[in-house]
């Protein structure tokens, strides 16, 4: 079919190949207009007005607000004439009672648009937000995928942090205030119609949070590249977040002020995001949540950890050992060698490589891990893992720091 010989030529032309050799059925239909570049958030508001927005509510919080991110957004959109107010309540690892403070002050305000300003806690409070303010309930209902029958506001996603890629993901993730379970709930008409990625407002993340939000975004790209749900299209993305993120990662967090290195990480945090959206993850992030869960080891951190030993347990599966050497070529590596750079990337930037000594225990071991397998990501792993084979990667992560 010509159609699928315009994508074949697409492909071959994306550095990282060679490509396999068919293109497998697959749906693509990109839902944000990204836009990158330095000053772009000064484009704000007259993107708003071309929504035919009149008043916009910015989700963020107070610390964005101090480093003079929010000015920024407000000066733009009082530029172009649109009406604002500001919802400064956003907190880590939004839950359902920071979505109903939020849909309270959008509602007070009427709001005709909604921007998200902040890390993937901004973006998923504005989405959850935008699920209640339009299509009514809890957030409970939404929890899943495709259903909000209603159409909903128009948003803006603006990231200061490189890392979640929430900017090109269709899903909000808010934890339920009571029991703390993290409930996924997606909708296309979630997404932001627009992301507008500006380095300039990633200059002012602390150390730590470039540290982990970076880690995370290099393991979106390495799980979404081997997930048995990855396209041609999908693979496509996650290479070139890779290159990306491998080659700045270390630079950002030496070099804070490093623009160049800056806008890499923010643009392969954002290509990573665009590849889950069309993929999946896998088993690092399954065995990630647990510890996030139990032992409030941060997202990143734990993902971190987790990764160099599923992606060992992979080498297993020859699809996914093809693609780790595919993204170790540039690196000067073969895909055996993938596992111990990310492990030397870690210890580089200061992360933990291994669980600490004592935290795993007989008796916890067997929950940590049943709880792993039943994370939605699990299925998605290139080669399977259940509750036993979790168990044995919790041990090999922990007995490395012996
Ligand atoms: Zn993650």
């Amino acid at each position: 079919m010509p159609e699928l010989l315009a994508i074949r030529t697409l492909l071959d032309s994306v550095p990282g190949g060679p490509f396999p050799d068919f293109v497998a059925d697959f749906a693509h239909a990109p839902g944000t207009r990204v836009v990158f570049g330095a000053g772009s958030v000064q484009r704000t508001g007259v993107f708003a007005r071309s929504m035919g927005s009149s008043r916009a509510l910015v989700v963020t919080d107070r610390g964005i607000a101090d480093a003079g991110h929010l000015d920024r957004v407000l000066a733009s959109l009082g530029a172009a004439g649109v009406e604002w107010s500001a919802f400064m309540g956003v907190v880590e690892n939004p839950t359902t009672g920071t979505v109903e403070e939020c849909v309270a002050a959008a509602r007070t305000y009427q709001a005709d648009l909604l921007i998200g300003l902040g890390g993937g806690s901004s973006m998923d409070t504005a989405k959850g937000c935008n699920f209640i303010l339009t299509n009514g309930g809890k957030i409970s209902d939404y929890h899943g995928t495709g259903k909000a029958t209603k159409p909903m506001l128009p948003l803006i996603a603006i990231p200061t942090t490189a890392g979640t890629g929430s900017e090109c993901q269709s899903y909000a993730l808010i934890s339920d205030a009571l029991t703390h379970a993290k409930m996924a709930c997606g909708d296309k008409k979630a997404a932001a119609r627009i992301a507008i990625l500006d380095p300039d407002l990633t200059l002012s993340q602390p150390a730590r949070v470039t540290r982990v939000t970076g880690i995370d975004a290099l393991a979106h790209a390495l799980e979404s590249a081997v997930c048995k749900k990855r396209t041609d299209i999908s693979i496509a993305y996650s290479r070139a977040a890779f290159a990306l993120l491998s080659h700045y990662y270390l630079t950002a967090l030496a070099e804070p002020a490093n623009e160049t290195a800056r806008a890499g990480m923010l643009l392969g945090a954002a290509l990573a995001g665009t590849a889950i959206e069309n993929s999946m993850l896998g088993a690092a992030h399954s065995a990630a949540n647990p510890l996030t869960a139990h032992f409030g080891i941060v997202h990143g951190e734990a993902v971190g950890l987790m990764l160099p030993h599923v992606m060992r347990h992979n080498m297993t599966n020859p699809a996914a050992w093809e693609e780790y050497s595919t993204l170790a070529a540039p690196l000067g590596l073969t895909g055996e060698a993938l596992p111990g750079w990310l492990s030397g990337i870690l210890q580089q930037a200061g992360l933990p490589a291994s669980l600490p000594a004592g935290l795993i225990t007989p008796e916890n071991l067997p929950v940590l891990a049943q709880e792993a397998a039943g994370q939605w990501t699990a299925q998605f792993n290139p080669a399977p893992v259940d509750a036993a084979a979790f168990e044995k990667l919790y041990q090999s992560s922990h007995h490395r720091s012996a």
